[in-house]
């Protein structure tokens, strides 16, 4: 088989190849049963076990802890906007952190359940550096802290998760970790509640996955939908609605991939994490060396899966874009609000796609000399 182009979009985004492979020969016959996943029962046993796999080797792989529950849910980042504040608000205050358009989208609409307070934000300096959080003024009482650990369209990433403790605070930490789940490994000491839409390190659109806290199940909104209240939904085991099945499925033949991954000594997420590492380090050090390109986002919080850059002259964009397309490396035309280029480098992205990048990168430079 010829070689894939190179897909560096935002999401919906690549997914492994092997993935895909593996999809395409149990579409018709999923292992034996004579169905394809999509055509099964969701109590059925065969789609049950694969749904109880997948929730297994989910929590192994990025050690959830047993007073957390795993829940598969349907609406996507942007639903869980509202779902978050349905469940924990309590309809008291609630507190975030503004670091990009992401988490900017989630405080406005968090206030149409909650006294939703912007404590800390970047938007001064144009969302390229992050707030420190011995500077944030959280609310005495607040129900919870929300973050985007990871700005997918402005590249800002937190490489450390704030201790809120520390800040003096109880109130549990709620993190949007879309963009960057399942690169690097989560420090649940920190977290309450963690959430994100499949599309861009899982699998497929369609599933969201929320982590959560067991002790902040059972106090949503009297408003909430039962199909969105934590509690119900981890009463049901993710089932009290029909579960997008199929997508379910591809996530969990994209965690058993995670599971199978190397990197030197490491394995899994550590893998994972150790292989992102060196593609960001090589996609950015190649544009700090240049003159013809440019990041703008602080070092010390530049993402590791989402890397905004410029070209200084932007009247060449579209031919830097039709040229890339030539060469088999797709999606790179930055967002709409941003501008410029985005390569989004998730782990279905080798090493050898970064560097095919950066190879495109030195000699589109040379013959715009
Ligand atoms: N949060 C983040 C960090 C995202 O990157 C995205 C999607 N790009 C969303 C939320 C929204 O997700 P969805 O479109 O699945 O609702």
């Amino acid at each position: 088989m010829t070689q894939r182009p190179y897909n560096f979009s935002a999401g919906p985004a690549a997914i492994p190849e092997e993935v895909l492979q593996q999809a395409a020969a149990e579409m018709l016959n999923w292992n034996g049963s004579g169905m394809g996943v999509m055509e099964m029962s969701h109590r059925g046993k065969e789609f049950m076990s694969i749904a109880a796999q997948a929730e297994a080797d989910l929590r192994e792989l990025l050690a959830v802890p047993a007073h957390f529950r795993i829940l598969f849910m349907q609406g996507g980042g942007l639903a869980e906007n509202a779902i978050v504040p349905m469940n924990l608000s309590r309809g008291g205050t609630v507190d975030f952190v503004v670091t990009g358009g992401w988490s900017q989208k989630s405080a406005k609409e968090a206030r149409k359940y909650a006294t939703a307070n912007v404590v800390a934000s970047n938007e001064a300096d144009g969302h390229t550096t992050l707030p420190a959080p011995a500077g944030w003024k959280i609310s005495p009482g607040a129900q919870y802290v929300h973050i985007c650990s990871n700005e997918t369209i402005h590249g800002v990433e937190f490489h450390e998760l704030p201790d809120l403790k520390a800040l003096g605070s109880n109130a549990p930490l709620v993190i949007d970790f879309s963009s960057h789940v399942a690169s690097r490994p989560v420090d649940w000491a920190r977290v309450g509640l963690a959430f994100g839409g499949a599309q861009k390190n899982l699998g497929p659109a369609g599933v969201t996955l929320v982590v959560v806290r067991e002790d902040l199940l059972g106090q949503a909104l009297s408003i909430c939908p039962s199909a969105f209240d934590y509690r119900v939904v981890a009463d049901n085991a993710s089932m009290y609605n029909t579960p997008p099945t199929y997508s379910i499925y591809m996530a969990g033949l994209v965690f058993q991939w995670l599971k199978r991954q190397k990197e030197g000594d490491f394995t899994g997420i550590a893998a994972m994490e150790a292989r992102n590492l060196g593609k960001a380090n090589l996609l950015y050090n190649f544009i700090d060396h240049s003159q013809f390109y440019v990041n703008k986002v602080a070092r010390d919080c530049r993402s590791r899966m989402n890397v905004p850059f410029f070209l200084r002259d932007e009247s060449r964009n579209d031919a830097f874009l039709a040229g890339a397309k030539e060469r088999g490396l797709l999606q790179l035309k930055g967002h709409k609000s941003v501008g410029g280029m985005r390569a989004s480098i998730y782990n279905a992205m080798p090493l050898a796609g970064v560097q095919a990048l950066v190879d495109y990168m030195r000699d589109f430079e040379k013959t715009c000399a």
